[in-house]
């Protein structure tokens, strides 16, 4: 393998097999995560090895990794895409433990994120403006999991631009990253509640930021769980009047404690009190669902954007959306950017996700629960709980 010890300016004893010797530095990084070997079967302790970081990589002891909604989607097999064994995890706060030689803006010792991308193609339009997440390379943007997004088999001449096939996410005692898809966590922000916002706050910033919500606008939120509660609280901060829309009735309470006001989605009466009244709409609903009863809400030239369900949803009556000038939208997750901007903008206005920690041994059944809706709000798995498995 390649000798890369001179791209690497300094080694901490964290992962402490890597601090051996030097011989000990160039080869692969033992790695210990949880992981599904089959669609049917739950996660379990799975050892395996990272590629040493090179000049352009760091090399992270993951603190802590939020378990998202598509985790589970991606575990089972729900998007047909699935590339076992898998090893998931995209809401990553960690320490940097080796930098290579020609990262310049990360050190050794910092807290940093990693949300659901680690590369891009780096030079298709999208890249070239930033859009990292909508990149149009042969292979599409490398996830942090499951990646590239576009694998080699179904890629033009079945290309691997990333030489990788299955990368393995966050659940997980380190990671091996490009820099530049590294974020800087605020001081501001407790490493764990700013696990979830990689992935739950940006998918819901991002879309708020591009349809211009502002002070003194009406929006509403379809869903109060992982992704609802954040768009709540991140739309509320940017000074908007908000309201959500929730299949649970326990749910109108705690919308209470938020001050948010909330409104049952089968509540007709209702509905048809707000018609005609929000200026954005966001579905957080992570399934199929039927958004019609929701276009009638929007003010004429305004949207309803979908980010939680990434599959066919009910036929839209384009009845209801040419009469008002409406648009349906969509939008996925959001660019580094944005990215850094959402843990910035959280920090500032003093908000964040409602987290549970957990073990990792407990994932398994964290999963039923966040697929009852049983969780309030998200759980964020503690990374140190991995000894406790060996
Ligand atoms: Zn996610
Ligand atoms: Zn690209």
């Amino acid at each position: 393998m390649v000798d890369r010890s001179s791209d690497i300016t300094e080694n901490l004893d964290v992962n402490n097999e890597s601090a051996d010797s030097t011989a000990t530095e160039t080869a692969p990084l033992r790695a210990v995560g949880y992981a599904a070997k089959h669609s049917f079967s739950n996660l379990k302790r799975f050892e395996f090895e990272r590629e040493r970081a090179n000049a352009n990589e760091v090399e992270l002891e993951i603190l802590y990794c939020g378990v998202c909604h598509s985790d589970i989607h991606q575990v089972k097999n729900e998007w047909s895409n699935t590339v076992y064994p898998c090893l998931p995890g995209h809401e990553i706060v960690g320490r940097i433990t080796r930098a290579g030689s020609a990262v310049t803006e990360h050190r050794v010792g910092d807290l940093v994120g990693v949300g659901c991308m680690i590369d891009s193609c780096g030079s298709c339009g999208p890249c070239q403006s930033g859009d990292q997440n909508y990149c149009e390379g042969p292979n599409s943007w490398l996830a942090t999991y499951n990646g590239p997004m576009i694998p080699a088999a179904k890629a033009p001449g079945e290309i691997n631009t990333y030489g990788r096939d299955n990368t393995y996410g966050g659940y997980s005692n380190n990671l091996v990253v490009k820099a530049d898809f590294l974020l800087k966590i605020p001081a501001a922000l407790r490493p764990e509640v700013a696990a979830p916002i990689l992935c739950a706050g940006v998918t819901t910033y991002s879309p708020m930021k591009h349809w211009g919500v502002k002070a003194g606008q009406k929006v509403g939120i379809l869903g109060f769980g992982g992704l609802g509660h954040l768009a709540c609280q991140i739309a509320k901060a940017m000074g908007a009047e908000v309201t959500v829309f929730t299949r649970t009735e326990e749910k109108l309470d705690e919308a209470g404690k938020f001050q948010i006001n909330a409104v049952l989605e089968n509540d007709e009466k209702a509905l048809d009190r707000l018609k005609s009244s929000f200026d954005f709409i966001l579905s957080t609903i992570p399934e199929k669902h039927d958004i019609n009863p929701f276009i009638e809400l929007l003010k004429r030239d305004c949207t309803l954007c979908v980010v939680g369900a990434l599959e066919p949803l009910e036929p839209v009556n384009n009845m209801q959306v040419a009469f008002h000038r409406k648009q349906v939208a969509g939008s996925l997750i959001g660019n580094l950017a944005d990215t850094q901007e959402v843990l910035e903008f959280c920090a500032k206005h003093a908000i964040g996700p409602e987290i549970e920690l957990i073990d990792i041994a407990d994932v398994n059944d964290a999963y039923d629960k966040v697929e009852k809706g049983e969780v309030r709000f998200r759980y964020v798995i503690d990374m140190a709980s991995l000894k406790s498995t060996e």
